[in-house]
């Protein structure tokens, strides 16, 4: 089935919720519907209600069922539609565009990014980056100062510079980025990052931190120095610039206010369109929805009163 091309050919197809469904149906079962309940195959289509009806275990299931849709009343256009706007906008879109382009409440949509952003969290079991790879980290968050300090309290949790959080990544030139929110710029936290994500014997460049030393062992580590320049010939950290610029522009102009405790999902999110920058929206748009299969989040998970299961840095 053919995949919109433009954000306007998107919103006119899955305007249609027959369109809707059938795109998303074929993304879900490639190979003809199955009951999510028994696993039985072909069962009976009740065209009026847009489910279906096992019939090996005679229950209804909607295309919903088991994806991170699952419990949500919204229809699955509107979803879909917001899964393309995620996908495909440079600097991210906020839940009030979102909320104010579809229809739906700023609560809603707020809630639909985060799920979906769920769906992008690193779609690759790929191995480790290699080659010639940088490293570097940052600091983002909001002015901490300009706060009233209760809400200080509330939404500052790393300390540094203004007390504001601190990202590292690693990225493999011409290649992928992977980024994760980090307690510390210290040895332990940027050495595991750098262990777990790279593969030894690559060339590594970072700047002259003093975390950073000690990985010459495992990694031909060279340094630049950015008090002396940024640049020496192949040793700099542009890439990783260009990407901190990328996710601080999303950050702190599309995302208003970022609750620390939210901060990776953005980190995935603008990790997810670096890296997958070479394909076409539609190409992005459909690999967003593959994730969005079998990766249900529920509303307790996603505010923290469950735990995640998902491994950081810490
Ligand atoms: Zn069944």
């Amino acid at each position: 089935m053919e995949t919109p091309k433009t954000l306007m050919a998107a919103i006119q197809f899955f305007g249609d919720p027959d369109h809707a469904l059938r795109y998303f149906a074929s993304k879900r079962w490639p190979n003809g519907v199955t009951c999510p309940y028994c696993d039985a195959d072909t069962p009976m289509f009740l065209q009026t209600r847009r489910i279906w009806k096992c019939r090996k275990c005679r229950k209804q299931f909607s295309a919903k069922v088991g994806t991170i849709f699952e419990d949500s009343p919204l229809p699955l256009g509107k979803w879909l539609t917001t899964a393309w706007l995620i996908g495909n906008c440079k600097n991210g879109v906020s839940s009030y565009e979102i909320a104010r382009d579809i229809k739906v409440t700023q609560k809603s949509a707020w809630f639909m990014l985060h799920r979906l952003r769920r769906s992008m969290q690193d779609p690759y079991t790929g191995g480790k980056l290699a080659g010639e790879v940088e490293v570097d980290e940052t600091f983002v968050g909001g002015k901490a100062r300009n706060m009233h300090v209760a809400k200080r309290r509330k939404k500052i949790f790393a300390p540094g510079p203004h007390s504001k959080a601190i990202v590292a990544a690693v990225l493999e030139r011409g290649g992928r980025v992977k980024a994760a929110v980090v307690s510390k710029r210290r040895k332990h936290q940027l050495h595991e990052l750098v262990r777990a994500n790279v593969e030894p014997g690559s060339a590594l460049y970072s700047d002259a931190l003093q975390a950073y030393d000690g990985l010459k062992d495992d990694y031909l580590h060279q340094v630049v120095d950015h008090a002396e320049c940024y640049v020496e010939g192949q040793v700099h950290t542009n890439g990783l610039e260009n990407f901190w610029s990328l996710l601080k522009r999303g950050l702190g102009g599309t995302y208003i206010s970022v609750e620390p405790f939210h901060l990776f999902r953005y980190i995935d999110e603008q990790s997810f369109r670096y890296n997958n920058r070479k394909m076409t929206d539609a190409e992005r748009f459909d690999l967003a929805v593959r994730g969005i299969v079998g990766k249900r989040i529920t509303y307790d998970r996603l505010t923290g009163k469950e735990a995640d299961g998902r491994t950081r840095v810490n």
